[in-house]
């Protein structure tokens, strides 16, 4: 399979789309990312998906890194989640009773995550984390909760303050429609910044619920945790009685079986869960020690419920994705080789044309960032040269490589990534490269 040659892309299918989507959707798009705003152009309309590859609907094909934002580790279509999907169809689209595979679920979740011993299942990684500290918050009695600059955890109200992601991409990291009184209660320290965290907590005693983070940040493109930093805050949570939520929506079952928990030895009192575990399909999850997560209803007298929380055909798709990963812990090898000779070949690509850029990888997860200073929180991710990342992001898209449509988005490499597609990868970036300056 060859990348299309850069030019001639023919995307009038998509562009009709977009145009009528835009008199219905806000922005043409149901989350904002997808509309390309940050690097120009339209989004691409996509057909169908099979491995690494996706196909759009003027027949275009498009090596793929984004992996639906990080679900799709198996890659597109992977077989053994189909035939579980077909196994699951007949017998019901949804109950609204608990059913078998819920708790072979949670089983297997407790399992691989063992700081988790009690879990709850929802449809979005947003709901896991409303949830989780509405939680830490019952649990504590306390009302504030601490987050860092940079990181996204959804579209909480709580959350949307100097969040990342798309949020930081459109350049409202403080969303309108946030009221004061909510906002006043989520702190904001740099992230990696364990002096800032320990001010925090100093300037507000006994007031913190909750610290969450992404413990490798996938929202302000990659910045992995400074040495010491996890730990530091585990102190720190334990030393004040603050429950320590580990956001890993993103790194579950990503860069460990374990998540990044189990690659960094950090047992956080809560994590939050998502993407890979509903295998494409809409599904989260909130889990921690048993004594925190006994406060949820009906055990406990914190409120959270779903209609469709548990669905029996997202339930049976995560199940056969988790299970797989379970019994072959050789796709984080594979993951890691591969992901080495992508991140390690781009920055080598670009050194030699004399850009020198700064290329943060941890497991599958990493990015480019356009600036040759080291990135290690959102200060320093802005450094980088937006309008040349767009120019580099078309330049790829027109030869059949499809990356996250931001700077501030990490890539997310899946198993069906052969060697030849990252040969055929790193031709593309070489001449994308060039051609952005
Ligand atoms: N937390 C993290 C770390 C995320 O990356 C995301 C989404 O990208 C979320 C939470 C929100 O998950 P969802 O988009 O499924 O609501």
């Amino acid at each position: 399979q060859q990348a299309s040659p850069a030019t001639d892309l023919n995307l009038s299918t998509s562009d009709q789309l977009f145009t009528r989507a835009k008199d219905l959707i806000p922005g043409g798009v149901n989350s904002p990312v997808r509309a390309f705003r940050a690097v120009g152009g339209h989004p691409v309309f996509m057909q169908s998906a099979q491995g690494a590859w996706l196909t759009d609907v003027d027949g275009n094909r498009y090596l793929d890194f984004i992996n639906s934002w990080g679900p799709m580790i198996l890659g597109h279509a992977p077989q053994i989640v189909l035939d579980a999907v077909a196994q699951a169809l007949p017998a019901s689209l949804s109950f609204g009773a608990p059913t078998r595979r819920e708790v072979e679920m949670a089983e297997l979740i407790i399992e691989m995550v063992p700081s988790i011993e009690k879990v709850r299942l929802v449809n979005s990684g947003t709901e896991a984390t409303m949830s989780a500290i509405r939680v830490a918050r019952g649990y504590t009695g306390r009302a504030k909760i601490l987050k860092f600059e940079g990181c996204y955890h959804g579209h909480g109200d709580s959350f949307l303050i100097a969040a990342g992601s798309g949020a930081l991409t459109l350049g409202t990291p403080d969303s309108p429609g946030v009221t004061e009184g909510v906002a006043q209660d989520t702190l904001t320290v740099p992230y990696n910044d364990l002096a800032a965290v320990a001010a925090a907590i100093e300037a507000n005693p006994e007031q913190i619920a909750a610290i969450i983070l992404e413990p490798v940040v996938g929202n302000i493109g990659l910045v992995p945790p400074a040495e010491g930093f996890l730990q530091g805050l585990r102190e720190l949570c334990t030393r004040h009685g603050i429950v320590y939520i580990f956001d890993e929506v993103m790194t579950g079952f990503r860069l460990a079986r374990g998540g990044a928990q189990e690659l960094f030895g950090i047992d956080p009192d809560m994590t939050t869960l998502g993407k890979i575990i509903g295998g494409g399909m809409p599904v989260g999850a909130y889990g921690g020690k048993k004594e925190i997560m006994d406060q949820v209803a009906p055990a406990g007298k914190v409120y959270q419920a779903g209609t469709l929380s548990g669905n029996p055909i997202a339930t049976a798709a995560g199940l056969a994705q988790l299970r797989y990963l379970h019994e072959h812990p050789e796709v984080y090898q594979q993951l890691e080789r591969t992901s080495a000779l992508l991140a390690d070949g781009t920055r080598q690509i670009a050194a030699e044309l004399g850009l020198h850029y700064t290329v943060n990888r941890v497991g599958s997860m990493w990015n480019v960032f356009f600036t040759q200073q080291p990135v290690t929180d959102l200060a320093s991710a802005k450094t980088a040269d937006l309008d040349a990342f767009g120019r580099y992001f078309r330049a790829m898209l027109h030869r059949g490589i499809y990356l996250a449509p931001s700077q501030f988005e990490a890539l997310f490499v899946s198993t069906a990534v052969t060697d030849d597609l990252v040969d055929l990868y790193l031709t593309a970036c070489r001449a994308s490269l060039r051609e952005a300056h």
